[in-house]
């Protein structure tokens, strides 16, 4: 059962219980159109993901704002999409199982569902529940770009998958191909991220050029995301980029300037904690690991002052800086997740504030869809 609502709207932000996740919609909204402009005038469409977010609400957004559909890498995100009104999904993952092929199928048969592939077995899972749901699946073939996570190392397994899908006609389709080089994305100098996208777009026209010379189209060619989609747009070789944390941000990312053209991004996602002890050597705040997800760092506090010391199940540990506001017990204090998605994923609500007051809390639906 989901818990109630951290805040009402109207609400001050003060008046928000904690730890909760907070949306600036202000900011929310200058990166949802600034990132889509940009994308739109390289001559690119943006399929937003949604794994960062998990939210039905901020994925209608941005199909308003002009986003041709949503990703996720999960069947159960899907699912929370689809069933939101959500009519174009791809699952920019590869899925492997009957259980997952069958539920995917029967999704196809209210939207347009894509999803990925790297091996036969996954051809013929998702080939033998199209046909029971009757209802059909549009395939891209993964390819490891460098990233040596899943996907395709050789065309020869390309054209081997080609044929498996058009073996399944018509249930099964080619729409082209996923490209993705995550690592690319989190590279601190735009140098060494130009550098791996350059490479990953020679993957990209050596795959696509043995599967055009067999005769298999490859209408789309989709990857990136908020760190290095310039960068894909600019090479030509994708026509859809993936962003996904570009619309809340994260300290990890705010850590990497602007570059390669792209606009400025403002922080739009905060974790509001209240200080629950206060001393003169340290404070503690009431959010922990089960607020905060600390892969890409700890979080920090801008403008306060203070510094994170360390994270337990459910304590921040602060210590003050020469500059540090004073503290007392009961106040607020913002901070920045290192990382956004996996800190979204911890949270069942995202209270959405503009100009200092709660506008609407907004369920984080697909939080916890993990298979
Ligand atoms: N596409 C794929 C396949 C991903 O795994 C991810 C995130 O890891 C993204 C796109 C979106 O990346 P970001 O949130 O960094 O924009
Ligand atoms: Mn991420």
């Amino acid at each position: 059962m989901t818990p109630p609502p951290p805040a009402r709207p109207g609400d001050p932000i003060e008046a928000v219980d904690t730890p909760a996740l907070l949306l600036d919609l202000d900011a929310f909204e200058a990166n949802l159109h600034a990132v889509h402009a940009f994308v739109a005038a390289c001559g690119g469409r943006v399929r937003a993901h949604g794994k960062a977010h998990k939210c039905p609400e901020i994925a209608r957004r941005q199909v308003a704002a002009g986003a041709v559909g949503l990703c996720c890498q999960k069947v159960g995100e899907a699912e929370v999409f689809v069933r939101a009104g959500i009519r174009d999904v791809l699952v920019s993952n590869v899925i492997v199982g009957e259980s997952k092929a069958r539920r995917l199928a029967a999704l196809a048969r209210g939207a347009r569902i894509g999803v990925c592939v790297d091996s036969p077995l996954q051809v013929a899972q998702l080939g033998a529940a199209a046909r029971d749901a009757q209802a059909p699946l549009e395939l891209l073939i993964e390819i490891d770009t460098g990233m040596m996570r899943c996907g395709v190392r050789d065309t020869s397994e390309a054209l081997e998958l080609a044929r498996a899908i058009d073996t399944h006609r018509p249930w099964l389709s080619l729409r082209g191909l996923q490209a993705y080089q995550g690592r690319a994305q989190h590279l601190r100098s735009p140098e060494e991220r130009a550098d791996a996208i350059a490479r990953a777009g020679a993957r990209v026209a050596l795959f696509r050029a043995a599967l055009e010379a067999a005769g298999h189209r490859c209408a789309e060619v989709t990857g990136g995301g908020t760190g290095t989609y310039p960068l894909e747009l600019a090479g030509g070789a994708w026509t859809e980029v993936q962003p996904g944390s570009y619309v809340l941000m994260d300290a990890d990312y705010a850590a990497n300037l602007p570059a390669h053209g792209a606009p400025a991004l403002r922080q739009a996602l905060e974790v509001l904690c209240t200080v629950i002890t206060a001393r003169d050597t340290h404070a503690v705040l009431d959010g922990g690991l089960k607020a905060f997800a600390v892969d890409s760092g700890l979080p920090v506090l801008p403008g306060s002052g203070w510094r994170v010391r360390g994270l337990s199940d459910e304590h921040a540990v602060i210590v003050p800086g020469d500059d540090a506001r004073a503290l007392a017990v009961g106040d607020k204090l913002r901070s920045v997740p290192g990382h956004c998605d996996p800190t979204v994923n911890l949270h069942d609500w995202i209270v959405a504030h503009r100009g200092g007051r709660v506008e609407q809390a907004w369920p984080i639906e697909a939080r916890g869809a993990l298979f």
